[in-house]
């Protein structure tokens, strides 16, 4: 029995549940798993790129994809669309092959056994989400006006935040509430990036939006209320642009990582989930955080996962205490409404903290990452100058 490795969010090593068997595969010894899964073909550490690109080029002759995860240590060759195909012994005896692996979850190129190494996406102002640094995504609600933004901007900039969030087209609960900017508060964001160098978070609706706002924005934002919307993930996937995706109300994990799963199986791995707080009996917040899904998604997942104590909460006073907790669990970062006139905002005021208070946030938040070997994220003048 030989134990594989992982890396953790903190870059410690651990064991992943599966021990290897001739012919067959356990999972915690319970579950038997045959080969006919879709594969990873692990190469040896010391394998040549002729050897790397011998094996692409028979997994393609044998009609399938392949793609290469350059790993820190070694390279392996992810293989889609073998339909459950048994073809695992011919790569087996290929020269430089050291395994042939099935990959046991429904999700595969978002989980750790197709990669292990924890995916970082790079953000054009340099800003990394799921380095060691944590990134702090802030700004209103909605974009409510030029001046508006463009002061947020500044301030939340000031305090350490590298990406400014913003809804230019709003996902309202109901049909009668403000319903965003569109277009022109696309704009706003785009000249808020121009002054500021924050990178731009902005949501897509639906798959025709997507073009438009990716044309704007850094970061493409699917909203809780579409994380199963199929067409729009996929778009969004083809978008050339990194997506943040929250996690649906009421999605489990596994739905949530089978979402990622679309956007990565159309060629984007720049994918960052969001643990938003999800349905629950409770009424004393607007959701339930579920904290415990941040170490579970990154034992399960190489993506980064950054949290939203704004709508997990729905109270301004409780959100401060719940993004220390989330940092403290292992988030990459943060996603947190700010308002410089919370009780006059035009849509989720009642979560908006108030300019000091994110500046207090942002204090705290420091010497939580600090305690647990990690720090915020330089500011964008630091990084564009450095
Ligand atoms: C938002 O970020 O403003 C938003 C609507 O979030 P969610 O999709 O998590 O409700
Ligand atoms: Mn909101």
């Amino acid at each position: 029995m030989r134990p594989r490795t992982a890396p953790d969010s903190n870059s410690r090593r651990m064991a992943l549940p599966w021990t290897r068997r001739r012919g067959a595969y356990r999972l915690y010894g319970c579950l038997s798993l045959n080969r006919t899964s879709p594969m990873l073909v692990v190469m040896k550490h010391d394998a040549s790129e002729e050897l790397i690109a011998e094996v692409v080029s028979t997994i393609k002759d044998m009609g399938y994809d392949a793609r290469p995860i350059r790993g820190g240590h070694r390279t392996a060759v992810g293989v889609t669309g073998n339909d459950g195909a048994d073809e695992a012994g011919r790569l087996e005896g290929l020269d430089g092959v050291l395994e042939v692996i099935p990959v046991t979850h429904a999700y595969k190129q978002v989980s750790r056994e197709w990669k292990e190494s924890d995916t970082v996406v790079t953000l054009p102002n340099g800003t990394l989400v799921g380095g060691s640094d944590l990134v702090i995504m802030a700004g209103p609600c909605a974009v409510e006006g030029e001046q508006e933004i463009l002061e947020m901007a500044h301030h939340v900039r000031e305090e350490g935040a590298t990406v400014l969030r913003g809804g230019a087209f709003k996902p309202r609960s109901s049909p009668y509430s403000f319903q965003g900017l569109g277009l022109e508060g696309l704009r706003f964001l785009a000249r808020a990036r121009e002054e500021t160098g924050l990178m731009i978070v902005t949501e897509a609706l639906d798959p025709d939006g997507v073009d438009l706002v990716a044309e704007y924005a850094d970061i493409v934002q699917i909203g809780a209320r579409n994380m199963q919307n199929y067409p729009l993930l996929r778009r969004a996937g083809r978008a050339g642009k990194p997506v943040l995706l929250k996690r649906g109300m009421s999605a489990t994990l596994e739905e949530l990582l089978l979402a990622a799963e679309y956007i990565l199986a159309e060629g984007n791995e720049d994918v960052i989930l969001c643990e938003r707080g999800v349905r629950s009996f409770a009424r004393h917040t607007r959701n339930l955080l579920d904290l415990a899904a941040i170490p579970v998604v990154k034992s399960l997942s190489h993506l980064p996962i950054i949290a939203d104590p704004s709508h997990a909460t729905g109270r301004r006073d409780k959100v401060i205490p719940m993004a220390r907790a989330a940092v403290a669990a292992g988030a990459d970062g943060l996603i947190v409404e700010v308002h410089q006139n919370p009780p006059h905002a035009k849509s989720d005021g009642a979560q908006s903290l108030y300019p000091e208070q994110f500046s207090e946030l942002m204090d705290q938040i420091r010497v939580i990452a600090r305690a647990i070997g990690r720090d915020v994220g330089a500011s964008v003048e630091a990084v564009a100058t450095g």
